[in-house]
């Protein structure tokens, strides 16, 4: 079926996006795989494509978008491509909206501009060793102390997080009644004294986007890297994560499609038995019911997509999307690296690679067994 959130504008970008891509990551990306991280200076020249400030206004140097529907061009693109970016994901889709958001002039003024031109990149740091799921039991601290607060504590699993430039650490700053109160943004800056990083975790997948822990001793942040209200993180958190969810929505779908044309192809010229592997009724079967399945996804996220730019996406929908989209991709991850053989199981092929990557969508952004408590809240249970 005929897709219809996007028009010519977004066609002809997308083909500047496949350009940068093809012509920036592709030949690099086996390296960076078996590297574990990719090198700096990538960002600087994604950016100057304009891929990396889409939604930032143009007075600061960024691509004036009010649209998400740009950012989605690109983040189906690095879903389809030769390497899963997800730490420039996350810059533009989850870190550049918070400062969109909730950052002062004065903050936007100093900080947007270094996103938009990827001479800092942002990361954002939520989870610690002792909690994930249950944000609000993070043992992270930050006192007050005149003008700054001291920050102590570490984050891990963070994307993005041996490049960053910029950190948004979620902190307690304060003991409330309700455990979600007390809870503040601090803006952590590369080269703060006491802000440190640890080595790139060695991930199941995604091996080319680091994914770091960072730990803070005695850290003085001044109060003017407070983002969005003291004691306001929760809110801000429940605000914006629609989107961070919407987004991998949007990438698992597009890995999907990608899975399936790739094994159809895979089918096509392999042969078992003297004839086609595409002649065999399993593989017709799985790839037709998979298909058909993948095109359901794909109305309800770009359904989503359309009610995030209308300002109307629901934490709830976007949970729906994000659960729906991302199970739908381990199913084709599976049955799509099956039609393979042996060759599936190899990282010469995509289809290993993506098995592997498609692995954490259910995991990150929130655990799918949380987006079903947030689906079931929304139904009254
Ligand atoms: C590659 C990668 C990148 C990441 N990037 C970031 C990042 O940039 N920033 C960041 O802050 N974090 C990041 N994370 C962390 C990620 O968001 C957490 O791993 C996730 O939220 C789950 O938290 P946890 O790992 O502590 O698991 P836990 O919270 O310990 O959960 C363990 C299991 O229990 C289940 N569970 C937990 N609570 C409930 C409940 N109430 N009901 C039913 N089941 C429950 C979970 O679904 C899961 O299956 C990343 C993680 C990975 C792997």
């Amino acid at each position: 079926m005929r897709r219809t959130i996007f028009d010519e504008t977004h066609a002809a970008f997308r083909q500047t996006v496949r350009k940068i891509l093809a012509q920036e990551v592709e030949p690099h990306a086996e390296r960076w795989e078996d590297e574990g991280i990719v090198p700096r200076e990538l960002y600087p020249r994604l950016a100057q494509g304009g891929l990396l400030g889409l939604q930032i206004p143009e007075e600061h140097g960024g691509g004036g978008q009010r649209s998400f529907l740009y950012n989605a061009v690109v983040t189906e693109e690095i879903a389809r491509g030769s390497s899963f970016l997800g730490q420039v994901n996350l810059h533009m889709n989850v870190v550049v909206p918070y400062f969109l958001h909730l950052a002062t002039p004065a903050q936007q003024a100093r900080w947007l501009p270094g996103m938009a031109s990827g001479a800092t990149m942002g990361a954002i740091a939520m989870t610690e060793p002792g909690t994930g799921s249950d944000l609000a039991g993070m043992a992270t601290t930050a006192v007050r102390e005149g003008d700054h607060w001291i920050l102590n504590g570490a984050k891990t699993f963070i994307t993005g997080g041996a490049h960053a430039g910029l950190v948004i650490v979620v902190a307690r700053t304060a003991r409330t009644e309700d455990r979600r109160g007390g809870l503040t943004l601090l803006v952590v800056e590369d080269g703060t004294p006491g802000f440190t990083r640890g080595r790139p975790l060695r991930k199941l997948g995604l091996h080319a986007q680091d994914t770091t822990e960072l730990f803070f001793t005695d850290v003085r942040v001044p109060v003017e890297n407070v983002l969005g209200e003291e004691g306001g993180a929760f809110a801000h958190l429940t605000s914006n994560l629609p989107q961070e969810r919407l987004s991998i929505a949007v990438g698992s779908q597009a890995m999907s499609e990608a899975m399936i044309t790739e094994t159809v192809e895979y089918v096509t010229s392999r042969q078992v038995f003297g004839k086609s592997l595409a002649t065999f009724q399993n593989t017709r079967f799985t790839l037709a019911a998979l298909a058909a399945q993948a095109e359901s996804v794909r109305h309800m996220v770009d359904r989503a997509l359309a009610e995030l730019d209308a300002g109307e996406l629901s934490a709830a929908d976007a949970a729906k999307a994000k659960l729906v989209a991302t199970e739908l991709q381990g199913r084709i991850a599976d049955e799509c690296l099956q039609l393979h053989g042996g060759y599936g199981y190899v990282r010469e092929y995509p289809i290993a690679r993506r098995y592997a990557d498609a692995r954490v969508s259910r995991i990150y952004g929130g655990s799918n067994e949380i987006m079903k408590s947030i689906i079931a809240k929304s139904l009254g249970l």
